[in-house]
């Protein structure tokens, strides 16, 4: 199964995402935002946690194309891509995840050659509550 592994610090990314909204991590004393969650802000070392909704725009900041050897449960649907994405709302705010052709779409529902780095992308929820990735202009 493919699930993500959810620890205290990114609980609440998996809460809100599961009804279809993205949130970041920001720190509740100087608002910078920090990704992934961590209990302290790296800033100004305050230990206050808020969770921003963000707009779910982005651009593909890197992406690769992993080939086999893979575990099990990914080799059955390579080829497939996985994005490395810049929010628009805070460009050093990056997220990994997976371009679809739509939410709930397979990882291998874009062709590895139609990925290019820069392509504006924004956020759509699998039905489990899994971020992916679209692209603005197919
Ligand atoms: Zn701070």
């Amino acid at each position: 199964m493919l699930a993500p592994v959810i620890d205290p610090e990114g609980a609440p990314f998996w809460r809100y995402a599961a009804q279809g909204e993205l949130r970041v991590q920001a720190c509740a004393d100087c608002g910078t935002l920090r990704f992934p969650p961590r209990p302290c802000c790296p800033h100004c070392r305050s230990f206050g946690v808020d969770w921003r909704p963000v707009s779910g725009h982005g651009r593909v900041w890197s992406y690769v194309v992993p080939h086999p050897p893979l575990l099990p449960d990914y080799a059955e649907r390579a080829p497939y891509n996985v994005i490395v994405v810049e929010l628009a709302d805070d460009p050093r705010i990056r997220l990994v995840g997976n371009l679809v052709a739509e939410a709930g779409a397979r990882l291998d529902s874009v062709p590895p050659e139609r990925v290019r780095i820069g392509a504006e992308v924004r956020v759509v929820f699998s039905g489990d509550g899994l971020p992916q990735w679209v692209l603005e202009r197919p």
